[in-house]
């Protein structure tokens, strides 16, 4: 039977609850068990996808086509396996399924409540997955005291009551702020955190804290008396510099072992030697290579999260130091200021989006690293501008445009497939998920990937038009990657360029701290010549 982990947060939003289950599952993963990660987001939209980058940071994809919160990407990054729709739910999902549940009679006309019937329902969703696993691991989104947590907190008490204490463990992360003028740490933020959990019914078993400087015993002896955790199960988690270290932090700390015993289950050794490898030749990085991120939505990074993981991971494997500026696409730029505005700059990425604000700026930017042979690499929005300035620039169809922004474009380059088949996923219209992809031999995304077939996962509406294919590529454009039917460009590049190509998919999904992705070292090693 599956043993169930449950991460809930204390005191304020913003402690790194998504990082510490991802730990937590690494390090069990790493003892040779099987895990399966999950988020419980206690908001009420039914679909993160239509939600703000602005306010959410990114919408990230998995494999099956879920476009879920950012923190499903921290965990797929740290244990490495891909997760599927099933590892994220918001209380939206949870009401519609409740109120569907209603209208079709499965209630037999009883007055539906949040208890039991909302309840249920969220102890069906985080069971869902225990078949052939070994750990369950559900974050709980927001903070406990939360009027929308409420529901959730109270499947995870009763599912403590079903399954007994051997085979659920609750894990309370909280902050233990530093006040200068008291010069200490102070515990009541916990201490109350951890009694509104009580109220609740939920008792800790496992304490992590986050502080900006470390404990002294005394410290944890007083927050045990008072949130009536054991000593030793209370956890200093300190601050880091990067969060790839927190998983080794854990180790050092015993929180595998602490986990293990609570289930009494074996301990098993943990080799982390790989993502050791990782933070050495980060810390050990001589040179650095500077990147323009140029898109919209710069002022909030999380809008791209895992394109910023991405590049650290590429940057630690040529061991260089990436310093990242961030180019606001909405500013239109004539080609003087795209000189200041990107001096110094070693490479160039168009990352995603929707919508028109910054399209000019972005269309501005592709035609600068095309004409200065600047290595870009352009992700999704950014390949569709990335063929629309060829277009106009190059086969001088000077009125080219993706009809997403002009609907009657004289040369819609990039267009609508009203019938694709591909539209088949729910969700609408968006293409939404892996799909795979042939690359030609010989060119520069077969060299970066050194295969001849790959799975990338997308996440967009629009194509590049086929009617266009023949006119680009007598202009010296390369369609080096179709999908499996040849139907679709997946990637298109500029042969004469050192490294200039498009992807109509997200690559950074699938980047790894250990396993880079080849196209993010591929545009790094351009940008330093290597
Ligand atoms: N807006 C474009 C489309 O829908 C690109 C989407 C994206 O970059 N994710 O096709």
């Amino acid at each position: 039977m599956a043993k169930y982990i449950f991460v809930m947060g204390g005191v304020l939003s913003s402690l790194g609850k998504g990082i510490a289950t991802a730990s937590i599952g690494l390090l069990l993963k790493s003892m040779g068990y099987k895990v399966v990660l999950q988020k419980f987001d206690p908001y009420l939209n039914v679909d993160p996808g239509t939600m703000s980058p602005f306010q959410h940071g990114e919408v990230f994809v998995t494999d099956d086509g879920a476009e879920t919160d950012l923190d499903l990407g921290h965990y797929e990054r740290f244990v490495d396996q891909a997760l599927s729709r099933a590892s994220s739910c918001s209380a939206g999902q949870v009401y519609e399924s409740v109120i569907t549940n209603e209208r079709k009679g499965i209630y037999l006309g009883k007055t539906v409540q949040v208890i039991p019937h909302v309840t249920d329902e969220i102890k069906r969703r985080i069971t869902a997955q225990a078949e052939g696993n070994d750990f369950v691991i559900s974050e709980i989104g927001g903070t406990v005291g939360d009027i929308e947590g409420l529901p959730f907190l109270e499947a995870i008490r009763q599912l403590h009551l079903d399954l007994g204490n051997e085979n659920t463990l609750n894990i309370l992360l909280t902050y233990v702020p530093y006040i200068k003028t008291a010069g200490e740490l102070k515990t009541k933020p916990s201490q109350h955190s951890t009694y509104k959990l009580r109220e609740i019914g939920i008792q800790p078993d496992i304490l992590l804290c986050r502080s900006e400087k470390p404990f002294e015993d005394e410290i944890y002896a007083k927050i045990s008396l008072f949130t009536n955790v054991r000593k030793e199960n209370v956890i200093n988690a300190l601050d880091v510099n990067c969060v790839y270290e927190i998983p080794m932090n854990y180790q050092k700390a015993n929180l595998p072992e602490i986990i293990c015993q609570h289930f009494n289950m074996k301990s098993c050794p943990i080799d982390l030697s790989h993502w050791q490898e990782f933070l050495d030749n980060r810390e050990n990085s001589e040179g650095t290579v500077k990147i323009a991120v140029c898109g919209k939505y710069v002022r909030h990074q999380d809008a791209y999260k895992s394109i910023v993981e991405a590049l650290y991971h590429a940057a630690a494997r040529l061991k260089k130091k990436i310093i990242i500026t961030w180019v606001d696409t909405e500013r239109i730029f004539d080609n003087g200021d795209l000189d200041k505005e990107l001096s110094g700059i070693d490479c160039i990425l168009i990352p995603g989006g929707f919508g028109i604000r910054g399209i000019d700026g972005k269309i501005a930017i592709a035609k600068y690293a095309r004409t200065k042979n600047i290595p870009l690499l352009g992700i999704c929005l950014g390949m569709q501008v990335m063929a629309v300035e060829f277009a106009r620039n190059v086969c001088k169809m000077e009125q080219a445009h993706s009809t997403e922004f002009v609907e009657d474009s004289p040369d819609p380059v990039i267009h609508l497939m009203e019938k694709q088949l591909y539209r088949k996923l729910t969700g609408g219209s968006m293409r939404l998920g892996a799909y795979t992809c042939k690359l030609s031999e010989g060119s520069l995304a077969h060299k970066a990937y050194d295969t001849l077939e790959i799975s990338e996962r997308h996440r967009h509406r629009y194509e590049f038009n086929n009617d266009y294919r023949q006119r680009l590529m007598d202009a010296g454009l390369c369609l080096s990657g179709v999908s499996d039917d040849n139907l679709l460009v997946e990637i298109l590049e500029y042969p004469a360029n050192d490294f200039y190509i498009g992807v109509q998919f997200h690559p950074e999904f699938k980047s790894r701290p250990h396993r880079p992705h080849p196209l993010f070292v591929g545009l790094l090693r351009a940008a330093i010549k290597a």
